[in-house]
């Protein structure tokens, strides 16, 4: 442990009054937060456009510093994962997914997970801490240094083109510092990232999410996998906390937003469970009721051992999201990515644990 202050995850204003503290004038927090989002930089020495002095008194006071990268893999299809450790020793899972010429980093927000979905395996871990905004905004960074994405390219060019904010925990958990993330993530002098290109996935902490998105302007995606509150509260204990009626009346007031745009739906296909023609004809109902622009993303479930859940078969998938089509909803189907390295949420996490 130091006792230097970390800047990787202090708003400018914050940089700001650290500067001030050190007899520095305001406009060289934009200068230091260019050198820190924009450059990539992690070494005050090389902060040529300070002077001698101030780089030697920033290196006394403060310090830039990147998770550790504790294990790596790369599957077939390029997807990419990394087990990052912070200073405390407590680990979480970042993983990048390419496409074909652009690709998209998901970051984790907790150690752990306190929303304890039956079918995912992050849920099995308990919940351990928070992440701090530093540590969210780290993630990318150490993906941004892997790829040599420095200095920030223009949209166009960069292959870590998006992220979102689907790892391990739940994101309105930790609601202050995920926020402070994605403003430092979409900050245009720094990492500058189009708030278009980050989503946010919630399991529906209800009253949270239109404070959430109001204030950051991220998209929003919402991990609903079942169309009614029977079959939600079997997979997801949360739905009886935030009903699936709250959810969707939070999701009408995200809709209401200036600038959102159609909702993301995340559905899981597990086998008997969701995956009926009827659960199709159900969610079309309740999109209808509320009234909400949406788009389904089914995800085929990648079963990891003990889950109890089975994944459902690729006719049921397709037959599903024809009805789905039908009633004029867009509803792609996501293969699993990377299935040779566990890379479901929170297994490289789990089985690095064990060892
Ligand atoms: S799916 Fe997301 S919200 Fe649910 S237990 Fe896993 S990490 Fe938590």
């Amino acid at each position: 442990m130091t006792d230097k202050i970390e800047l990787i995850g202090l708003s400018k204003e914050e940089i700001g009054q650290e500067l001030a503290k050190i007899g520095e004038k305001p406009f060289r927090a934009k200068q230091l937060w260019h050198w820190i989002y924009w450059q990539g930089e992690t070494d005050f020495s090389k902060m040529t456009s300070f002077s001698k002095d101030l780089r030697e008194k920033l290196a006394a006071s403060y310090t830039i510093t990147r998770p550790k990268i504790v294990a790596e893999q790369i599957s077939k299809d390029k997807t990419h994962k990394w087990l990052l450790e912070f200073e405390d020793g407590q680990r979480v899972e970042t993983v990048y997914i390419p496409e074909e010429d652009r690709g998209a980093v998901c970051i984790s927000t907790q150690v752990g997970c306190a929303v304890g979905c039956r079918f995912c395996h992050t849920g099995s871990q308990k919940i351990t801490r928070n992440l701090t905004a530093g540590e969210i905004v780290g993630q990318f960074l150490v993906a941004r240094d892997v790829y040599k994405e420095w200095p920030t390219p223009s949209d166009e060019t960069r292959y870590l083109s998006n992220i979102v904010v689907m790892g391990m925990g739940e994101p309105l958990h930790n609601a202050e510092n995920a926020a402070k993330a994605m403003k430092i993530l979409t900050d245009g002098d720094g990492i500058s990232l189009s708030k278009r290109r980050v989503t946010l996935s919630t399991s529906g902490i209800a009253p949270k999410i239109a404070p959430f998105f109001r204030e950051t302007k991220v998209q929003m995606a919402v991990s609903l996998h079942a169309p009614n509150n029977e079959i939600r509260s079997q997979i997801m204990p949360i739905n009886n906390k935030y009903p699936l009626e709250e959810v969707m009346k939070a999701c009408q007031e995200y809709q209401q937003m200036e600038g959102s745009r159609f909702i993301t739906f995340e559905y899981l296909m597990l086998k008997d469970i969701n995956d009926s023609l009827d659960c199709a004809r159900q969610l079309i109902d309740l999109m209808h009721k509320y009234k909400l622009d949406a788009k389904f993303n089914l995800i085929a479930f990648n079963p990891w051992p003990g889950c109890g859940f089975e994944a459902s078969s690729g006719n049921r998938i397709h037959a599903f999201a024809k009805e789905l089509n039908n009633a004029g909803f867009a509803a792609p189907i996501r293969t699993p990515r990377g299935q040779d390295i566990l890379a479901a949420c929170g297994q490289l996490k789990s089985k690095k644990d064990k060892e």
